[in-house]
């Protein structure tokens, strides 16, 4: 890497562009006071990204634009450009997240710009860029913001004036160490970040759990859930196949039952009616049996007259025969005649006793009376009487003889009656059968009649079984899904235990109830939420576990940063050392010189320890360094009893030193070789040589030794119009100048 121009433009006394190029390891700008070298120097720490207006002698952004003169107008901005070789690939650029960003200029070029409000613009080869990225950009080329390898007039024994903290700041600085302590910032930066990610995450984290806590409840109901709706499901198939193949049978019993009784119910009905059609003959006989019994009537009546007829006639044939005995009260009866009578009487006697009715008898008994009046009769008026007796007789035959008739009739009316009434009663006995048989018929159709009405009890008690079956399936649909409709391929053996079934349906019941009681509608949104809760819990815990790792391997680069560091802190320091005390020695013909590391006691409060109840200032040590020098042939050893020169050639030393250790780019040097006496002029000039080979030298001065040391001079005038120029110049013509 090398300085390979500056462009100035605008920029405190130089309001034209002005072009200065670095084409030989020494340049020296001289001139006399008041002409703008310093500017040149503040040009370079301006475009460095310099934010310290003092050190650029302003108090504000608007002090480094050209104000103006007599005969030229103030500017608006100043820039100021610097360009450097890149051919070697050196400059390095870390992106925000620590990526390399690739740099492939062969020359880079640095612009800074401030306008009149302050207001600052920076850009690398004409893009624009922020401050931080030119100074990430300059720590990578040992560059480093403390400004050690720029030394402003006056400034030269800085580092002796400086405490020990900031001393060891511009050593690290030196030694290049500031690209590692701005790695260390960047570090602790990102572990700020994470952790403060981490306990956004863990915020989260923590919201988060308790809805997943609820969820994972949720969950565990929805599973214990979906475990007694497995169970549910396997009774139901059970419960309800037995229940169809029950109510199936049950269905099909009685409709075959219910068939079977009204067929007969059917025939029944028609046995009734058919025997409801029979009865009308009864009338008949009953009819003539009346005709016959009027007849009976008639003949008794008929039969009481002709009696008394009899009567009446024999009562005539008794008085004729009383007459006749009177007549023959002497007359003896012949024995002939009197065997005769007798025989008659025996005869009537013995048909009287016949006979049941004493109707019957009745006229026996007057034929035994004539017979017997007979014998009495006078053989003197024998014949009159006789043809009288006679007569009646006859009349009292002809009366018999139509008794006899009538007597007759009535025999055979009663004999017929007798068959009538006979048959009567036989058909009286047959209906009678019929009436019991069709009572029968009645009692028996009357229980079919029940028996019609239980099974229609039955079938309505089986609709409503049928419905609760049908209900069932459908509440339990929505708790064990459609394949609740399955059940129909559940298979069992044996008979149907309704008791069992009883309690099948009740553990149903008792399920149904628990599974309502957990109220797991919507269970799939609460599975989805539950999932994502978790997906989301494990990506928050699996980011905490990467903020951890992260922040693990940023602590532990910061450690190792540190600790190297550390470690090139001190092998550097132990280089400065060596390289101190030869030049020290050169410089002051002996004596010696030697930074120390020291460990430098600071009181400072914890905040942390405020709460704690021993609060108390907290020495915290830091490292720091000190210089500790010794003069030939004097005894004096503080820093400040040293000469101006002394002082000088002190600071002198250590500054080479440190350049010589850890070389930067380049060294810009204003007037710090002011206070050198000729001898020591000289000695400086050497130095500058030496240092020449590593590193590129700016130098201001007023010094001819030195002057004589550059390989190119600038001059720089100024004119009235207040603006400085710059020109080329001869040695000669340099030391002219300078005066
Ligand atoms: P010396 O040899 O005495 O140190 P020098 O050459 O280093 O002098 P500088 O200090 O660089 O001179 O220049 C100072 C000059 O620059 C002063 O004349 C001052 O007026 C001028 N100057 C400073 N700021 C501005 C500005 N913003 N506009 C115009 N001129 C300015």
């Amino acid at each position: 890497m090398r300085l390979q121009s500056l462009v100035i433009n605008g920029f405190k006394s130089f309001p034209k562009k002005t072009t200065l190029t670095f084409e030989s390891p020494v340049v020296c700008v001289v001139g006399p006071n008041g002409s703008g070298k310093s500017n040149v120097v503040e040009a370079i720490r301006f475009v460095l990204g310099e934010q310290s207006m003092k050190s650029m002698r302003g108090k504000a952004g608007s002090d480094l634009i050209f104000k103006g003169s007599k005969s030229l107008p103030a500017g608006s901005r100043a820039s100021v450009s610097i360009y450097l070789d890149n051919k070697d690939k050196v400059f390095k650029l870390t992106g925000d997240e620590g990526e390399n960003i690739d740099l492939g200029f062969d020359t880079v070029s640095i612009s800074r710009e401030v306008y009149s409000d302050g207001v600052n613009r920076y850009s690398l080869n004409d893009s624009d860029v922020r401050l931080k990225d030119i100074n990430n950009l300059l720590s990578s080329v040992n560059i480093g913001s403390s400004g050690h390898h720029i030394i402003s007039q006056g400034e030269a024994d800085r580092i002796l004036n400086a405490n020990s903290r900031e001393r060891k700041e511009m050593v690290e600085d030196a030694l290049g160490l500031k690209i590692y302590q701005y790695k260390i910032k960047e570090a602790e930066r990102k572990l700020d970040r994470a952790g403060s990610n981490m306990q956004e995450v863990s915020m989260l984290r923590r919201e988060n759990a308790p809805h997943l806590k609820f969820l994972e409840k949720q969950v565990e109901k929805i599973e214990k859930a979906k475990e007694l709706a497995g169970e549910l499901l396997s009774l139901y198939k059970e419960y309800l196949k037995k229940q169809s193949v029950y109510l199936e049978t049950e269905r099909a019993n009685l409709s075959k039952e219910k068939s079977k009784v009204s067929a007969e119910i059917l025939m029944l009905e028609k046995q009734i009616s058919e025997a409801e059609e029979d009865g009308a003959p009864e009338e008949k006989n009953m009819a003539e049996l009346s005709v016959l019994e009027k007849r009976v009537m008639d003949i008794r009546r008929l039969r009481g007259e002709l009696e008394r007829k009899i009567g009446r006639v024999e009562g005539m044939m008794d008085a004729e025969k009383e007459r006749a005995r009177r007549l023959a009260e002497k007359k003896v009866v012949a024995p002939e005649e009197a065997q005769f009578a007798f025989e008659k009487v025996e005869t009537l006697v013995a048909e009287a006793l016949s006979k049941e009715s004493l109707v019957d008898i009745r006229p026996i008994l007057e034929r035994i009376k004539a017979v017997l009046e007979d014998l009495h009769r006078q053989p003197g008026a024998e014949t009159n009487m006789a043809s009288q007796i006679e007569a009646l007789e006859k009349s009292r035959q002809e009366i018999f003889g139509e008794i006899e008739k009538i007597a007759q009739e009535e025999k055979s009316i009663s004999e017929k009656t007798e068959i009538l009434r006979a048959e009567n009663r036989e058909m009286m006995e047959a209906m009678r059968q019929k009436e019991k048989e069709k009572f029968g018929l009645k009692v028996r159709q009357q229980e079919l009649h029940s028996a019609l009405g239980m099974i229609l009890v039955k079938e309505e008690g089986l609709k409503h079984q049928q419905d609760d079956f049908n209900e069932e399936i459908r509440e339990g649909e929505p708790l064990v899904g459609t394949e609740i409709r399955s059940y129909k391929e559940f298979q069992f053996e044996g008979a149907i235990d309704h008791a069992l079934q009883e309690e099948t349906r009740k553990k149903i019941e008792r399920i149904k109830i628990k599974l309502e009681d957990a109220g797991l509608s919507g269970g799939a949104d609460i599975m989805t939420e539950y999932k994502d809760a978790t997906e989301r819990d494990v990506f928050l815990s699996r980011e905490l576990e990467d903020l951890e790792k992260s922040m693990e391997t940023l602590r532990s680069l910061i450690a190792d940063l540190k600790e190297k560091i550390d470690v090139e802190f001190k092998e550097g320091v132990k280089k400065i050392n060596n390289e101190f005390q030869k030049l020290f020695a050169l410089m002051f013909g002996g004596g010696t010189a030697i930074l120390k590391i020291i460990m430098e006691g600071k009181g400072r409060s914890r905040e942390e320890e405020r709460e704690e109840e021993d609060f108390e200032e907290e020495i915290v040590f830091e490292q720091g360094i000190e210089i500790s020098v010794s003069l030939p042939q004097k005894k004096v050893k503080e820093l400040h009893a040293l000469s101006g020169g002394e002082r000088s050639l002190t600071s002198i030393a250590l500054l080479f030193a440190m350049s010589a250790v850890n070389p930067p780019p380049f060294l810009v040097l204003d007037e710090t070789d002011a206070a050198l006496d000729e001898a020591n002029s000289r000695k400086y000039g050497d130095m500058l040589q030496i240092l020449s080979k590593h590193s590129q030298l700016v130098v201001i001065t007023h010094n001819r030794e030195t002057m004589s040391r550059a390989g190119i001079l600038y001059g720089v005038t100024i004119g009235s119009d207040g603006a400085s120029k710059l020109l080329s110049v001869k040695f000669d013509e340099a030391v002219a100048i300078a005066k």
